[in-house]
């Protein structure tokens, strides 16, 4: 029973390991777009055990995969050659572009970005690192610096937002502009991805002011952005941001991160990687989540030039690209591939936003519909013009509503005011019916 769990949990599991909802929701099985809890009842999971199960919970030849590979070879390091890495590394490089071509395989986003790190660091010998407000980059000690989040900050040396202060070489919360409610993007609505705007261009010059100031010239090791931040609220950038503040970063020496740990793979729909959708080439790039689609499995994809500089220092990782999490990679790409799912993101998510859209329109409570693809944010507020954030307490009575009835939905943003929906790629419009059904409900729900 939920009693007994928690329990144990109490007793046996590190209390910084807090879990969803005020009553916990305890999972028993998953099937495809569907999870199932201990009592058996079936839920639509529009949150994919946060934006990582892409191609379906248990799915069949995935699990065929495994067995099969773990019928045969389990475990041997890195230090002998295995089949698998190698066909996978290649079927991995073949979905990126231009020169990155060299994969380091991990076991997490954060692992992944952490090396990511070090990369920069060894191959320009430089060491400034610059991402933006309101990022998400991981939680490894040194990676938690450049999560500029504002839910993460850890009162230690290095911890998330006290970097600038603690931690003098990486430079967390830098993207331009001071007025952001959620992002870059949010102090202007009509900015976003799809919107003509000059806001890119001004953003972009307070970026390159602000890094002038920030940063001794030519100091920077890096550059890090998520092509839509995903844990800050699927927040977009406004129009050319991306590609003005890559130029920058180029021009005084550092290096482009893209960190696609949940824009990867097929999620935003048109592209199968997020950056595509900037028009930008980076010089690193790093995955997880989607790219296992649950088993912990991550990857560092880089230039041959960029990947030499490891070389300077020994470098190793006992679990990465071991031969089951291989196996579950290739399975990922095939399905994705056969099954449509980048397409079927593209379809589906772009009728759930739309009819997300019609749901704003007559509910005051959403303040905003964003996204692309299967990545999509609802914004709730007490206030549709100021757009100021529905309170806590409210937000909670919605978000535990569509929990009743059946759905899981993420929160996130600045303000925790965002729902998160980011389901496995599989989902059907029939499920993104069902998803604005109940959202509507549950802000009819609210306002009784
Ligand atoms: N980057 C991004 C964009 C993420 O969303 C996350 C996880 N939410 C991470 C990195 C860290 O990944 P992990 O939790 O696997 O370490």
């Amino acid at each position: 029973t939920i009693d007994q769990l928690a329990k144990i949990r109490k007793t046996h599991l590190n209390p910084a390991l807090t879990t969803y909802y005020s009553k916990p929701l305890a999972l028993h099985q998953g099937h495809k777009q569907w999870l199932f809890d201990i009592n058996g009842n079936r839920y639509l999971d529009m949150f994919a055990g946060i934006c990582t199960v892409s191609v379906g919970h248990c799915h069949p030849r995935i699990t065929e995969a495994v067995t099969q590979q773990m019928q045969t070879l389990g475990h041997v390091s890195n230090v002998y050659y295995h089949s698998k890495i190698h066909e996978y590394s290649k079927r991995l490089a073949d979905t990126l572009p231009a020169n990155l071509k060299c994969i380091y395989f991990v076991n997490s986003g954060s692992e992944a970005n952490d090396l990511a790190l070090l990369m920069a660091r060894a191959y320009t010998g430089k060491f400034d690192i610059v991402s933006l407000n309101n990022s998400y980059h991981g939680m490894t000690y040194q990676v938690m610096g450049m999560t500029s989040n504002n839910y993460y900050k850890y009162p230690v040396p290095g911890g998330a937002g006290f970097s600038k202060t603690m931690n003098p070489d990486i430079y967390s919360g830098i993207w331009g502009g001071n007025k952001c409610r959620d992002s870059p993007v949010q102090t202007d609505r009509t900015c976003n991805c799809v919107g003509e705007c000059a806001a890119g261009l001004e953003y972009a010059k307070q970026f390159e002011n602000k890094l002038n100031y920030d940063i001794p010239k030519n100091n920077i090791a890096a550059f890090w952005a998520e092509s839509i931040q995903g844990v800050g609220g699927t927040v977009q950038y406004p129009k050319n941001y991306i590609k003005i503040v890559y130029d920058i970063v180029k021009k005084q020496g550092g290096l482009f991160v893209a960190d696609e740990v949940q824009t990867g793979f097929g999620r935003t729909g048109e592209h199968f990687w997020g950056f595509e959708m900037h028009g930008i080439v980076p010089d690193i790039v790093t995955m997880a989540k989607g790219i296992g689609n649950g088993f912990p499995l991550a990857a560092v994809a880089t230039t041959p030039e960029i990947a030499q500089g490891l070389t300077k220092a020994a470098h190793f990782n006992t679990y990465g690209g071991n031969p089951i999490s291989c196996a579950v990679g290739i399975a990922v790409l095939d399905i994705i591939k056969d099954e449509k799912l980048q397409e079927n993101s593209k379809e589906v998510g772009t009728y759930l936003l739309l009819e997300l859209a019609k749901l704003k329109s007559q509910y005051p409570v959403i303040g905003d519909v964003r996204g692309k693809g299967l990545m999509v944010g609802v914004e709730l507020v007490s206030d549709p013009e100021s757009r100021k954030p529905l309170d806590a307490h409210t937000f909670m009575r919605f978000w535990e509503y569509c929990r009743d009835q059946r759905l899981i939905v993420g929160k996130g943003g600045l303000h925790g005011n965002v729902l998160r929906i980011k389901p496995p790629m599989c989902i059907t419009k029939e499920d993104a019916d069902f998803t604005v059904d109940v959202l509507e409900k549950a802000a009819q729900y609210i306002a009784s």
